[in-house]
Parts: C-alpha cells; structure tokens; sequence
C-alpha cells in the first residue's frame, strides 16, 4: 500500500514527539508499506513567526509573510528525515517545491494547481521514505507560496490523489472528529465514520480537526481519508461517501468559531447595485464573507451587516471604507459563529427550532443566522459561544451519557 501520514504541530511539538512520529512511521514502513509523510510545523511556531512580522508591521507584505511562514515546516520535515535516517531508514526531506507542489499566486491562501510527482514517484520507487514540508508550494513565477492556516491537511490530500495514495491518514493530538470540540465539552463522541459532505461543512464551521479544504479536496479526488492521535493507537474517524454511512443522525455536531468579526455598515443608499458593490469587491479581494443581513433603514436608506474571519477585518476595513464614504460602518469582533451540521436535517423539520429554543431558554441571545441544507449557523457574543455549544450538544442528544 501507498499511505500518506499527515502529523500535525501537537504530533511534532518538540524532539520527543518527532522521535516518537519517526517511529510510528518506521513501523508504518516496516509493514512492507510505501510512505509519504506530510509535517506541520511544531506547534505554536507559525503564530511566533507570525509575531515576528507584525512587530515590524501592521500588513506585511504577502510574498514575504510567505517566505517565512513556509519555515516552520522545513525544520520539521528536516528534523523527522534526519530521525529517521539516525534509526536506519532511507528518508528524503523535501520542501514543497522539491516536491513539485505548484500553486496559484495568491500568497498566504494559494490553491494548489498542480503537483510534479516525479521526484516523489522516484524516491517512492526507490524504497525511500519521502518526508514533505506541509502548508506550501511554488508559484509558477518561483515563489514560495503557503496554503491558508491548517493548510498541512491540504498538502497531504493533494499529495494523496496525486500519487494515488490508497489512504490518507491525519494524525493529530485526538482520537478523531468528535461531535463536538472535546476541549469544550468533555462529553462529545467520537463519530467513526462522517460523510465528505458533513464533514466539509463541520470544518468550514470551526471545527479545525481537519481544514476544510483538505475535505473539499478529498471528496473530489475520492480520498481515502482518516482522522486519528498520533498520541495512541485507537481506531479514528473514517471521512468517506454518504453511501458508505449506515445510520444517520439528524444532528451530527456542533461547531463554533470564534474567529469571527461583523461589519455592519448603516445609512447606505437604498438602490440596486449596492450590495453588488460592495460583496464584489470584497470577492475580489479575497475576503471571505459569510452571513449576510440587510434591512431597511429610514429615509430611502438600508443597513447591511455581514461577517468575516476576524484576521480578515482590517482588510475588509480598507475596501468597505473605498466603496461608500457616507455610510457609518461599525465592527465587533467579540462575536463567534455556533453551527449545527446534520445531513438528516435534508428530511427532518423543527431543526432549528429546538436550537433556538434550546438558546433562549438560557437566556442567549441569537445575533444573525443562516442556514444551508445540512447546516444552521448562530451568531452570539463570543463570550456566550463554549457555552452555547454545550447546550445545543445536550439539547440534540449528542452528549456521551455512560
Ligand atoms: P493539528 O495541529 O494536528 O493539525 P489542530 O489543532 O489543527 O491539530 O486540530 C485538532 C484540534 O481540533 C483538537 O485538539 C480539538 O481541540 C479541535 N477540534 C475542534 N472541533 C473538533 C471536533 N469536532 N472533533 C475533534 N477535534 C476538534
Ligand atoms: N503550520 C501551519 C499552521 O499553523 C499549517 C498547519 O499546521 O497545517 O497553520
Ligand atoms: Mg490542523
């Protein structure tokens, strides 16, 4: 079999933990398997190099954010190679690049658009245990690139389907995707096996076990993908087909999101065109936005408010600020975004009014929401978030009761 591991920044914290990473991936080998290991940084690092750009400035330049956050990962990747080496085993450090990884150029989210498997081919080939930096690539101009945070996930999915890999393990510092954060609530459950689709909009929700466009990804190139600790050997979490899911519960998690942050902006001129106006130059820019409110306001005007990734904001502030100088624009960061993802609630009715009874029992007050097919987004104050999944969790039955 060809396996791609994927270890996380927890998985790689420090030299201990590469030790104990360069022997599960000797044991991996030693099962006669062919092997591809995709490293994060160590934990911790990429916000440190992070720091270090914004003592200098407030918006550093995205070509050189790029150069430095694709650091942590070299040193990993290195340090795992050279481990391996030191216990007896054919391993090859690559950075993103070597590895052929070609990607778009915008810096600091790029798309993946193609990976040259040569050089992995021919090292896989060779019997040689291949060890690739995570989160980066090249642009076709020869500069190096970073995927977007959490975007090692990604490397090794894409990684997967272009080396055909049979299965694509993510190991990470627990057991697998829970139906909910088991730091917030201690009584969530691991779910053993979730559908792409599920698992997609989990991830796009908050829930960062997996990034989610290493979901999006693995369900288009039909990915073999598991979620599992680096830290023991229990069974993880199989993301496969909806078909392959036997029983399907209406609710199967709760997400929250606490990098979340408004901008609302009032007294904007009541007329076609505005709100294209605005979203579109906010798309241009790459800013994602989420939910989105209107309502009118008085004397021909309107009020729009819209959410989007708290590190985001200070650039959507520019571009809102350009389209319309009249409006009076407000922000809040201290907000977060509690979901609910299901695929039974296709069939199911009521969903969301046990979740909003559920809140204002406790007296929670729900700021926006939005809904897709299999989802139902909340905001509230950030404060109220950890407390508001735990209440959703226990009012759709998820919470673990042995
Ligand atoms: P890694 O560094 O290995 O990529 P991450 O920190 O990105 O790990 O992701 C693992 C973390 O995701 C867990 O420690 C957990 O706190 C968090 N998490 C959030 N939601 C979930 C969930 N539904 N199931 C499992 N873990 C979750
Ligand atoms: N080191 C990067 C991050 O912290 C990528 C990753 O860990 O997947 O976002
Ligand atoms: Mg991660």
């Amino acid at each position: 079999m060809l396996i791609v591991q994927k270890y996380g920044g927890t998985s790689v914290g420090d030299l201990e933990r590469i030790e104990n990473v360069a022997r599960r991936v000797a044991r991996t080998k030693d099962e006669g398997n062919d092997l591809i290991v995709v490293v994060s940084a160590m934990s911790g690092e990429t916000n440190k190099l992070i720091e270090y750009a914004h003592h200098f400035s407030k918006n550093p330049s995205p070509r050189e954010m790029d150069l430095l956050l694709s650091a942590g990962e070299r040193v990993t990747s290195a340090l795992l190679a050279i481990a391996l080496k030191e216990m007896g085993y054919d391993a090859i450090a690559l950075t993103g690049r070597q590895a052929g990884i070609v990607t778009d150029d915008v810096h600091t989210s790029a798309r993946i658009e193609n990976i040259h498997t040569e050089t992995m081919q021919n090292h896989v080939g060779a019997g040689r245990i291949v060890v690739v930096a995570g989160f980066q690539g090249i642009t076709d101009k020869g500069d190096v690139s970073t995927l977007g945070r959490g975007g090692s996930d990604l490397s090794a999915v894409a990684i997967a389907g272009a080396m055909d890999a049979d299965l694509c393990e993510i190991y990470t510092d627990v057991d697998g995707v829970y139906t909910t954060d088991p730091r917030i609530e201690r009584r969530a459950q691991k779910i053993d096996r979730i559908s792409y689709d599920e698992m997609l909009e989990f991830a796009s929700m908050g829930a960062k076990v997996l990034q989610n466009r290493s979901v999006e990804l693995a369900k288009k190139l039909n990915v073999n993908l598991v979620t599992r600790s680096s830290f023991n050997d229990n069974e993880g979490t199989l993301i496969t087909k909806e078909e392959n899911i036997m029983e399907q519960p209406i609710v199967s998690g709760v997400a929250l999101d606490k990098n979340q942050a408004r901008i609302t902006l009032r007294n904007i001129k009541d007329e076609p065109g505005i709100a294209a106006k605005i979203f579109s130059k906010l798309a241009d820019e790459n800013i994602n936005v989420d939910m989105i409110i209107q309502n009118v306001g008085q004397d021909g005007t309107a009020n729009i408010g819209f959410t989007v990734p708290e590190n985001e904001l200070e650039h959507a502030k520019r571009v809102v600020e350009e389209v319309d100088d009249t409006a009076v624009i407000e922000y809040e960061s201290n907000i977060a975004k509690v979901s609910l993802v299901g695929v039974g609630m296709k069939s199911h009715s009521g969903v969301a009014g046990t979740a909003f009874s559920a809140l204002a029992k406790e007296n929670i007050n729900i700021e926006m929401i939005s809904t897709s097919e299999i989802k139902i987004s909340m905001i509230v104050s950030e404060k109220y978030g950890e407390l508001a999944v735990r209440i959703l969790h226990e009012a759709y039955g998820l919470d673990n009761r042995s």
